[in-house]
């Protein structure tokens, strides 16, 4: 993350109490914003927040237009679908929370679609459940259509599926679901708009001693103390399920912020200075996916891989069908494999883009012809580039 220069200033011990300095955000390459019920939906008039939703939009044309690729995480479904069905009063019970995101979730697409549409902006609405960040063989398909909407231009607009998400598979907040999208598509920044301006030492409400955070260079277990528990009805994100999304953010590489939302623009205003939490990361999206493909998965097979894959994987390009020799294992699409040279040495590991019986079926082929052989048009990678790590040290 070389441009980073003045997000690392702010890790020095002496600027720890200052106000940093903000990184412009432009120094991004892949950028998460995650937006909370209670900033899109007024529960008290019974009506949206388009004004402010608009000023967003405003804010994420503009940092598209300066070459960051935008991803969105957007709660409301829920907050949206029970105001239009008069489901008013407290909690809802599960079924009741289901028809309300499923009446809900349309308005909340249709929503992004026209305030990103008046930028020229294309937003595609991008439905997940727990497994789908969590089980290697779907993540590899949420992260590859997601890439496919970055690289087509548009933004991906996420939520939890919670119209088919029962309690025991649901994530139930967006916050973390937002640092496994940011995990999974492997983005630099996470931002979290919420209706606090960041981590205090104590809740600020209750505590007048209680002192704002700039920077958090490492979350250790004094912070996540600091957190607590308290989650409004709207947001079921407390600063604990924050502290938590800034865990997984920062073990995969990105950096996170914590911001309040509850001001138009609240993007240029990160610019801008205005105050917020920075949770830092050490390391970069590439070397934490290259760490855990590399180090933490179980290998399920192993490829043998003729001389001329040896020398293309050297180069950095993807594994093809064509240079794999032979296969051993009964792995499933997404699972980690191993990678052996021909004389038997391993060269590397990799997450498999094919089910072992597939896989069988088209080594030694050209992927021009997977399609006639598989009948269906799958990957033209056997291993693709930024799921291997080749010779790890
Ligand atoms: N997925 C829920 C919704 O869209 C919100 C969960 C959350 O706010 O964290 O209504």
């Amino acid at each position: 993350m070389a441009k980073l220069d003045n997000v690392a200033s702010l890790t020095g011990p002496s600027r720890m109490t200052d106000r940093p300095q903000p990184p412009s955000l432009d120094q991004f390459r892949r950028v998460v914003i995650k937006v909370g019920s209670a900033l899109l939906v007024d529960r008290a008039r019974g009506r949206l927040n388009a004004a402010w939703l608009a000023s967003l939009a405003e804010d994420i044309a503009d940092l598209k237009g300066q070459g960051v690729e935008v991803l969105v995480v957007s709660s409301g479904a829920i907050a949206l679908g029970r105001t239009v069905l008069g489901l008013s009063g407290g909690s809802l019970k599960l079924e009741e929370s289901q028809a309300a995101a499923a009446v809900g979730q349309i308005a909340l697409a249709r929503l992004w679609a026209e305030m990103l549409g008046h930028h020229a902006v294309q937003a595609g609405q991008v439905l997940v459940t727990f497994a789908d960040t969590e089980e290697r063989r779907r993540y590899l398909n949420a992260r590859a259509t997601m890439q496919k909407l970055l690289e087509l231009g548009a933004v991906p607009v996420v939520n939890e599926n919670d119209t088919v998400a029962t309690n025991e598979i649901r994530y139930g907040d967006n916050d973390r679901l937002a640092a496994r999208v940011a995990a999974m598509i492997g983005a630099d920044l996470l931002v979290l708009f919420s209706d606090v301006d960041g981590l205090y030492t104590a809740p600020p409400g209750s505590d007048p001693d209680a002192r704002h955070l700039p920077v958090i260079a490492r979350i250790t277990p004094e912070i996540e103390a600091m957190a607590g528990g308290a989650a409004s009805e709207l947001s079921r994100g407390g600063m604990r399920t924050k502290i938590e999304a800034g865990k997984i953010a920062t073990g995969a590489g990105a950096h996170m912020i914590i911001a309040d939302g509850r001001v138009k623009n609240p993007l240029a205003r990160i610019a801008g200075g205005a105050r917020c939490s920075w949770f830092l990361t050490p390391s970069t999206p590439a070397s934490a996916r290259k760490a855990w493909i590399g180090g933490s998965l179980e290998p399920r097979g192993t490829l043998h891989v003729d001389a001329g894959a040896v020398a293309a994987l050297d180069q950095g390009a993807s594994l093809l069908p064509v240079g794999v020799t032979r296969i051993e294992g009964d792995f499933a699409r997404g699972d980690a494999v191993l990678i052996r040279a021909p004389d038997g040495a391993v060269l590397g590991r990799g997450l498999v883009a094919y089910d072992h019986e597939d896989a069988a079926r088209i080594i030694g082929r050209r992927s021009a012809e997977i399609a006639d052989i598989l009948g269906f048009r799958g990957r033209d990678a056997m291993v693709h580039r930024d799921d291997l790590v080749v010779r790890p040290a």
